[in-house]
């Protein structure tokens, strides 16, 4: 059973994201984190092997030092990653990692991170996706007009919330081009908002705006992370409709009572063969229905599976029915029809 696309994935290498943010997520441990700036400053001093392998084996004899032996193996993809040209990279997904993972094709989300970095990365990665099928391009609004920019990727945490710039979002809907939001309490922030700032910026309520104005297609993702979802959908702690901000806007902004549309992704909801995942997902009802769809936050992703297992456990627990609905929603968020 084919999964038509994966929402949600990243290009994470030495070209397309400064080198201080990149690993800087609560995902890994912090021995990892150690041996991933031992490596990053070895780099530095040495330069880089003309082989990636070669940089790999280095890692591994200091690596007792750090104590990462399980999660290395996983991390090791990561790092190899980070050095990787992009058209390398692209052609590891095209030839093996999305036909391993039995998906079509994969949404390419670029952040827009702080100073002058996000412009060559949109032009190394859009001129790397040219012509392959395969790859959408989502790239900060500023980027919106590009035709190799398929749709956006809007970070309210590194970049203000949704509602101080609504009717920027008035060009997506006149190009009828898809919006991908970051929603879940945590992820990357800029350094001039403080955490508690960022968690606002992060809330999905932002968007009520732009919604009510513009008959645009936001993926929130993440659906506020797997815990909210889990426990929203499982144990009854929540009254719908009233103390759930995602259940709000999943019920209010359905396109048809206002022209703006709502989606989710599960990316990183780690542990989805467990029992309360489950739960959750047979719960999915009424306004639930047809607009989650599947991303895995890859490279990130990879440091709990490959994109392979992420599909394997979405097609588990989802079911041949849930992955065909995903499969039309997919359709439907980015090209705006089923
Ligand atoms: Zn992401």
């Amino acid at each position: 059973m084919s999964i038509k696309g994966n929402v949600h994935t990243h290009i994470f290498t030495k070209d397309t994201i400064p080198g201080e943010i990149y690993f800087g997520r609560h995902e890994l441990s912090k021995g990892a984190m150690k041996i991933v700036r031992w490596i990053l400053s070895w780099v530095e001093k040495n330069g880089l092997p003309d082989d990636i392998e070669e940089l790999i084996s280095i890692a591994e004899k200091v690596l007792p030092l750090f104590g990462v032996d399980d999660e290395w193996k996983r991390l090791k993809q990561l790092v190899k990653m980070y050095y990787m040209s992009v058209p390398e990279i692209l052609d590891l997904y095209e030839k093996k990692i999305l036909p391993g993972a039995g998906i079509e094709e994969m949404c390419i989300l670029i952040p827009n991170f702080p100073g002058d970095f996000t412009h060559s990365a949109v032009d190394i990665i859009c001129a790397a996706a040219k012509g392959r099928e395969a790859f959408k391009v989502f790239a900060p609004l500023a980027f919106v007009e590009r035709d190799d920019v398929f749709g956006v990727k809007y970070y309210p945490a590194l970049e203000g919330p949704p509602d101080a710039v609504t009717d920027e979002f008035k060009k997506a809907a006149d190009l009828n081009k898809p919006v991908s939001s970051h929603q879940s309490p945590g992820g990357v922030r800029n350094a001039k908002f403080p955490v508690s700032l960022a968690k606002k910026y992060n809330q999905p309520g932002r968007w009520m705006d732009a919604l009510e104005r513009y008959p645009i297609r936001v993926c929130l993702d993440h659906v506020g992370g797997r815990n909210a979802f889990v426990s929203w959908l499982t144990d009854g702690m929540f009254r719908p409709g009233v103390n759930w901000s995602f259940d709000n806007m999943m019920r209010s902004y359905d396109g048809i009572e206002y022209p703006g549309k709502v989606y989710f992704d599960v990316a990183f909801h780690e542990k989805q063969t467990n029992s309360d995942y489950r739960k959750a997902i047979a719960n999915l009802t009424g306004h639930w229905n047809n607009r989650g769809m599947f991303g895995n936050d890859e490279p990130l992703s990879d440091v709990q599976g490959s994109m392979k297992e992420a599909s394997g456990w979405f097609r588990n627990v989802w079911g041949v029915d849930g992955v065909n609905s995903a499969n039309d929603t997919y359709k439907e968020f980015l090209y705006g029809c089923k």
